[in-house]
């Protein structure tokens, strides 16, 4: 049975969570949007306080969280950013969990301490122009030779590639047997010959998010970094991605929440007929609706979180909580721009970007209709 009360120390997490996001990230939030560009001294901050490695145990440098805290810590900062909760959920919940999981020690010290205790940043990649919700269609080769691997391949829309310092990238070790079966993840390091990070991919929304195409020519990669056994990268790629939905679902309660909260604020105020705008009867109910759907999404996201932490097969848990949060998050945040009229269009108001952020979290780590083939996958088995 699920219990829905936060413990004192996840009521604490999410305070400091939310003041961090309202002092230091809600000032920067529309200039990062209109530069397309994330702000460095603020990624600093979130690694020196501990926003990248929430869930990883202390004795390798994480604040020994549990995964329910860090949801916490995904909506509160996608309430003022969106392009922040990306920044950090890609980074901590893909390929950290898949090295704490099934990393060698060697590669626990080398590349998960950093990563974890926040002197260095990750990306994940797995999409290539060619290969989408159908992974195993990868083209990118590993072929090896000697005591390394050859890397050669192009990966496209790499989350945080544009800084990351570790590039967890998977690639074909076997080409015959194809992506299911010849699948491997290797850790690959920024400054490696032949890895190249394109320029921001100009995008819709969370346009301050690092989000470019990753090129590999004859990498040379050493064999001491193939994480997990060679070929069975394919369930790697599944289970961090299944994993990483239950930060997007948090992502999208986040945004809603974030653009409902302005909503009310405005319609307070502002007067039409010389009456608030929240005085008016449609505006009560439409408010009241979008409450009861951002609650609603928030309970699947911490269910799916809990059965995380407890263990169970959360796979099912984590695509719900995914397709309604994301559903709900564009449809408040389009109704949000509505209640507030022309100034909800303005760029002068943060709702036209929340607005334009919601849209992603329909489509990446799985879109709507991929979370529609797990979940009835499971139902229907
Ligand atoms: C901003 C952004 C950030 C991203 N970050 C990363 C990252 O860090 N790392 C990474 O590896 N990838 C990343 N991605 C890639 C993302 O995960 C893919 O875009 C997503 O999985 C969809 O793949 P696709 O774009 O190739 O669409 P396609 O797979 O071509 O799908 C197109 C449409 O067809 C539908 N469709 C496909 N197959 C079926 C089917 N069998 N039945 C019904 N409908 C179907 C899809 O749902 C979609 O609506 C990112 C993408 C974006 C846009």
């Amino acid at each position: 049975m699920v219990e829905f009360t936060l413990t004192k120390e996840q009521q604490l997490a999410q305070k400091l969570f939310r003041d961090f996001a309202e002092n230091e990230i809600r000032p920067l939030a529309r200039e990062m949007d209109e530069t397309e560009e994330y702000n460095m001294e603020l990624l600093e901050k979130m690694k020196k306080l501990g926003f990248f490695g929430i869930q990883y145990p202390k004795e390798l440098g994480g604040e020994g969280a549990d995964t329910l805290t860090y949801t916490l810590c995904m909506e509160e900062v996608s309430k003022v950013d969106a392009s922040t909760g990306i920044t950090i959920s890609v980074h901590a919940s893909l390929g950290c969990m898949l090295l704490e999981k099934y990393g060698t020690e060697y590669q626990k010290e080398a590349f998960l301490r950093p990563l974890i205790d926040g002197r260095k940043v990750s990306c994940i990649a797995l999409t290539e122009p060619s290969a989408g919700t159908d992974a195993s269609a990868i083209k990118t080769t590993a072929v090896r030779d000697g005591d390394h691997y050859i890397l050669n391949g192009q990966k496209v829309f790499i989350t945080n590639s544009g800084f990351a310092d570790i590039f967890f990238i998977f690639a074909l070790t076997d080409r015959a047997a194809g992506g299911v079966k010849g699948m491997s993840l290797f850790v690959l390091e920024k400054g490696m010959s032949g890895l190249e990070v394109s320029k921001n991919i100009p995008r819709m929304g969370i346009r301050a998010a690092q989000n470019c195409e990753v090129t590999m020519i004859d990498v040379k990669v050493p064999a001491e970094n193939l994480v997990g056994v060679e070929n069975k990268g394919y369930k790697l790629a599944m289970e961090a991605f299944g994993s990483g939905r239950i930060g997007i679902g948090a992502q999208a309660v986040g945004i809603a929440q974030g653009a409902l909260n302005e909503v009310i604020k405005y319609t307070k105020e502002r007067k039409q007929f010389g009456k608030t705008i929240a005085s008016f009867q449609n505006t009560q109910f439409k408010i009241a609706e979008m409450q009861t759907k951002i609650d609603a999404a928030r309970f699947l996201v911490w269910r799916a979180a809990k059965a995380k932490d407890n263990h169970e097969d959360y796979a099912s848990y984590a695509a719900m909580c995914k397709l309604f949060a994301s559903d709900v998050a564009v449809q408040i945040t389009r109704d949000c721009v509505q209640l507030m009229g022309g100034y909800g269009y303005s760029r002068e108001y943060p709702v036209e970007r929340m607005y334009r952020d919601a849209k992603i979290t329909e489509i990446y780590e799985g879109t709507s209709e991929a979370m529609r083939m797990i979940v009835a996958g499971k139902i229907l088995k």
